[in-house]
């Protein structure tokens, strides 16, 4: 039987969007008179507006009513059966037998297999392996338990955690340790009209993105990589990222090849998630990650990344609306926020 859940560690699966706890307790939001299910995908709410409720029917009884995004009282017998499964694969750090999963909610496997499948994008088997896969990883970098992974690196769910984390770490974090040995990286340059760029990119995805640098800083950054001038495929993708550069917008789908500490990755996939044309506060970062007290410590996770503007750190300002720092002067930072703007109107 699963432990009592503190209030910390609701609000860590809150953050997390942790599909995993849906079912076992609501969110209450006092401020809005709603209450939500963990994964609920509406904005976060601020934490001391938050009272957890073991159901729907005490957060009723509180005076609240259940959100008609996410409909708490709604969760079907499917997800409870994929959240129990979830539960018990993460209890065993391995994979169980289909057969088993299946039994403890009553379904056939082939059908739970499907019922599963649809709810996390992974098989059973898979999702398993993807969970110590992660593990791995994390033992690595020296991070604290998935849990706290998913909600450090700032994923709405373990599904998309898990299809990302596969393919992040598709180049180990050792290899960008020791300066990207045995990574080949091609890179250029070219004019835009923010000024000269340099571009660089593992097969993986764009390694590297600033302006004003030539070879001997990208040499500096990856010193045991082999770097290597254009090509054809880095050709395309050089092409998709000058366009977003020139008509800043939705660049979700160039990928990228950055490592950072948990903490700094969940700052960059913050910033992802500023809608183009929108800026944010540092304080308003380090709340979105789940760290309202690390205000300085997301202006520097900010400025550790590698990548401008696809990692859109433009969008940062000052609470008082000032523009603040930027790696590549404010002028470049002034354009990009103009250009964005200009875009949604
Ligand atoms: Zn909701």
């Amino acid at each position: 039987m699963s432990q009592p859940i503190t209030d910390d560690e609701a609000w860590d699966a809150v953050i997390a969007r942790d599909r995993a706890y849906d079912g076992r307790f609501v969110t209450g939001v006092v401020s809005t008179g709603i209450y939500c299910r963990p994964s609920c995908a509406a904005r976060h709410p601020r934490r001391e507006n938050v009272r957890f409720f073991a159901d729907g029917a005490a957060a009723t009884k509180a005076g609240l009513r259940p959100c008609l995004r996410c409909s708490p009282n709604d969760v079907s017998r499917d997800e409870r059966a994929v959240l129990a499964a979830i539960e018990a694969i993460k209890a065993a750090g391995q994979s169980l037998a289909l057969a088993d999963l299946a039994a403890r909610c009553g379904y056939s496997p082939t059908h739970f297999q499907r019922v599963f499948t649809r709810s996390t994008g992974l098989s059973p088997a898979a999702y398993a392996r993807a969970l110590q896969k992660e593990r791995m990883a994390q033992a690595l970098s020296g991070a604290g338990s998935v849990t706290d992974a998913i909600y450090d690196a700032g994923f709405s769910g373990p599904a998309r955690f898990y299809s990302a984390a596969e393919e992040r770490l598709g180049m180990a974090p050792s290899v960008w340790r020791n300066g990207g040995r045995g990574v080949t990286i091609r890179w250029a340059i070219v004019p835009t009209s923010l000024g000269s760029m340099l571009v660089a990119a593992t097969d993986k995805g764009v390694c590297r993105l600033s302006f004003n640098e030539d070879e001997q800083a990208l040499r500096t950054r990856f010193p045991n990589a082999s770097l290597v001038q254009g090509g054809a495929v880095f050709a395309q993708l050089l092409g998709d990222v000058v366009a977003a550069v020139e008509a800043p917008g939705d660049f979700g789908h160039i990928p990228l090849d950055v490592k950072g500490t948990a903490f700094q990755e969940a700052v960059w996939q913050a910033l992802r998630r500023i809608p183009p044309g929108e800026t944010r506060s540092y304080a308003q970062i380090a709340a979105e990650v789940g760290k309202p007290g690390a205000v300085r410590a997301a202006g520097s996770a900010n400025g550790a990344n590698n990548v401008a503007v696809l990692i859109p750190c433009h969008r940062v300002i000052r609470s008082d609306g000032s523009l603040g720092g930027y790696a590549y002067g404010l002028e470049i930072k002034q354009r990009l926020l103009d250009k964005e703007r200009h875009g949604r109107d």
